[in-house]
């Protein structure tokens, strides 16, 4: 599904965001062209039941395969050994497990580890590994760079390219999963949540998400609790009112501000869904959930005296008093040519203190990775700029820089 927005708003921004999701086929998936063969790896259990029923196969062969690719880690036919000999060259005349580049790994002092993952078309994405206490979470990118471009991301500044296909969603899993399991005894798992913050915006690429979140959680490929896969969305509300008719994942939020006002600034799709608009469509997903204890995460990115203040501490706990949820406060990581600061620890903890008086469940996040620009908000991979909103970024830096060295003499 393609979400396309109408126009309502003379922003430039959200003029740029429906201008470029209007005129990107929905068939650019980044599949690679050089290739005639079907790419297995982003096929969820009934795409394998059809592609396996077109080729006058029985459908159990899906399970069968999913288990080879995502359990095993096999990506060559002539090594699922449960498949008959004529099967397995049939698979390799039509189809194969295609991989994108790993470009480069960077392991950061504390343990998190990024990957530069190279797609077809030549862009990167990076996906990031962050062990901590018992958990490893990967983070995740769901499009090459994004067309949302909030004012504190670094992703927002690199522009767009184009949606990930879901076998390139999926392979950053199995990347990971691949790259820090095999050798271990046991039922050890390192990647033991997946939450998918990475670049891009997910719901914009709705199916392709919704295929490997999917993956994620299917008993044959990842087998993750719904409690363990997260999608993180700026609130793309079309596509948040269908994902509870697909999927069961848990839902974050990134909210950053208590009041429309602020938030426009930030998070310039809110001036099309504003706050009130995005927390009615959050509790009708949670309203479709079996198990009516779940919640929903707020993110909140701190900035110094731009969000930080005891006052939106306090509005931030009347707006979300309707709507079951837990808060996640992120210190703001700056990146080159940043325009915020990152909030002192004195305001975070107060800003903290006051949702827990009023009863909140809210958890400061530790910045990790940040000397190898793999922290919250910092992902920039390579993006070839299909908006030119790159450009426009460092035509505004370099102008800064000439003024600071005009000011400085
Ligand atoms: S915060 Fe998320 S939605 Fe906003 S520009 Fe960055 S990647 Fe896109």
């Amino acid at each position: 599904m393609r979400v396309k927005f109408a126009r309502v708003s003379k922003s430039n921004s959200l003029t740029l965001i429906n201008k470029v999701m209007e005129t990107i086929p929905n068939s650019q998936t980044g599949a690679d062209l050089s290739s005639s063969k079907i790419n297995l790896l982003g096929l969820g259990e009934q795409g394998l039941i059809d592609f396996f029923e077109s080729i006058g196969e029985r459908k159990f062969r899906a399970k069968q395969v999913l288990k080879w690719m995502h359990v095993r880690g096999v990506t060559e036919f002539s090594e699922m050994t449960d498949l008959s000999k004529s099967l397995r060259e049939q698979l390799s005349q039509v189809a194969e497990v295609r991989l994108p580049e790993v470009v480069s790994r960077s392991d950061s002092e504390d343990g998190t580890i990024k990957w530069l993952i190279r797609t077809a078309g030549g862009s990167c994405v990076e996906s990031v590994y962050i062990p901590e206490n018992g958990r490893g979470t990967l983070c995740v990118s769901s499009q090459i760079g994004c067309v949302l471009d909030c004012s504190f991301c670094a992703t927002g500044k690199q522009g767009f390219n184009r949606d990930l296909d879901a076998s390139e969603i999926i392979a950053q899993v199995w990347i990971a999963v691949q790259a820090l399991a095999p050798g271990r005894a046991g039922n050890y798992r390192a990647v033991t949540n997946v939450v998918l913050m990475g670049m891009g915006e997910p719901l914009l690429n709705f199916d392709n998400v919704v295929t490997a979140v999917n993956l994620m959680m299917h008993d044959c490929a990842y087998g993750y609790s719904k409690r363990r896969v997260t999608l993180s969305t700026a609130g793309v509300v079309p596509a948040l009112d269908k994902l509870g008719d697909v999927t069961d994942v848990s839902l974050a939020i990134s909210l950053h501000a208590p009041n429309d006002e602020l938030r426009d600034q930030l998070v310039p799709l809110n001036r099309k869904y504003p706050i009130a608009v995005l927390l009615d469509s959050a509790r009708r997903y949670l309203e479709k959930m079996p198990d009516q204890r779940r919640k929903i995460t707020v993110e909140y990115t701190l900035m110094d005296q731009i969000n930080d203040r005891e006052e939106h501490a306090r509005e931030l706990v009347e707006l979300l008093s309707a709507t079951p949820c837990k808060i996640n406060l992120i210190p703001f990581n700056p990146f080159p040519g940043s325009d915020y600061r990152r909030v002192s620890n004195n305001a975070m903890y107060r800003f903290r203190d006051i949702l827990h008086e009023a009863g909140y469940t809210a958890t400061v996040r530790t910045t990790r990775g940040d000397d190898i620009a793999a922290a919250c908000g910092q992902l920039a991979g390579e993006v070839n700029d299909r908006t030119r909103r790159s450009q426009r970024y460092r035509d505004k830096q370099a102008d800064k820089l000439q003024t600071v060295k005009i000011i400085s003499g």
